[in-house]
């Protein structure tokens, strides 16, 4: 057999400083065995000083892309040559791919976080809801990025650090997109029919979310992006009030999938890995 007819290994990853907990390479994984495609998903880490230079030395690889975590994503985004319209619109990076020789940026945050609420609610519902978004972080911007090209009517964002969700009401300049202070954040849900949380409170390690649900609507959403815990104090307070929610499970297998067709060449499996991760987050298992 010559050289060049050998087939080689599709090779992807997720690049993050840790990376140890990431959840993408049990999806990725089971997703290529389930494919029955010969590949690989692989954590790397990746030195966020040196994280520019390491993300351009994709291209003297064979690798076909990666994802992006903490803290990188905006590295990822300067060390493209191109950027996509959705890494664009954000500013930062979660998907790194290769087209034409070139290290093209992309973020898959945004069609991650909306699909799960599209398939719950509809747009229609979204055109007629005002939502309050929770942190002001890269989540958050993606969250705000996805929620104005669905056409939602008001988007209201509150940050702990009121100065940064004022710095991104300034970039943006939409009249529909204003901030509230963190202090008036339980009294800005009493508008909200979405009650989305993109900040880090809540999630393990981490303080829970001090915010009162208890002037949200009836029919009011709570979207917590966090999965680790899958059942997060927040989810649990809406729970209690008898409010729909969504959690962060959704939106990693909804970011994962357009990487996946990215790195591959083709759709991830339909069928929902959603128990897999369970069960992965509660074994420690990656
Ligand atoms: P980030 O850029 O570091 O931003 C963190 C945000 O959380 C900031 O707005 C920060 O406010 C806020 N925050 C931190 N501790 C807080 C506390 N104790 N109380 C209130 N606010 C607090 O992080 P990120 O990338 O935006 O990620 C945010 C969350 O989204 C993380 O938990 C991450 O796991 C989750 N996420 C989930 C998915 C998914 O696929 N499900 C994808 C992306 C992110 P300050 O500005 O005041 O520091």
């Amino acid at each position: 057999m010559s050289e060049t007819s050998i087939p080689i290994a599709k090779l992807a990853g997720v690049c993050g400083w840790p990376i140890h907990h990431s959840l993408s390479p049990v999806l990725h994984n089971y997703w290529l065995r389930q494919a029955g495609i010969r590949g690989a998903y692989v954590p790397f880490m990746v030195k966020p000083w040196d994280a520019i230079r390491a993300f351009r030395s994709l291209k003297q690889t064979t690798i076909s892309g990666v994802n992006v975590t903490l803290p990188l994503k905006t590295s990822a985004f300067r060390a493209a040559d191109e950027a996509t319209a959705d890494a664009h619109r954000i500013g930062v990076a979660n998907c790194l791919f290769m087209r034409d020789g070139k290290l093209i940026a992309h973020n898959t945050d945004m069609e991650g976080f909306i699909s799960p609420l599209l398939q719950r609610r509809g747009q229609a519902w979204l055109r007629q809801r005002t939502a309050l978004v929770i942190g002001a972080g890269g989540a958050a911007r993606a969250v705000i990025g996805a929620l104005i090209a669905e056409g939602v009517p008001e988007i209201i964002i509150v940050n702990r650090t009121d100065e940064t969700a004022d710095d991104l009401v300034t970039q943006a300049g939409l009249p529909s997109f204003y901030s509230l202070p963190w202090a008036q954040r339980s009294l800005a849900t009493h508008r909200a029919g979405l009650i989305i949380n993109a900040s880090a409170a809540g999630m393990s390690g981490y303080p829970a979310l001090d915010i009162d649900l208890s002037r949200a609507p009836e029919t009011g959403l709570v979207y917590d992006l966090i999965y680790t815990p899958e059942r997060t104090p927040l989810i649990a307070q809406a729970e209690a009030q008898g409010l729909e929610t969504i959690g962060g499970l959704s939106m990693l297998i909804g970011q994962a999938r357009p990487s996946f067709r990215l790195f591959y060449g083709v759709e991830a499996p339909a069928s929902d890995p959603s128990d897999l991760l369970r069960q992965a987050l509660m074994t420690g298992q990656r």
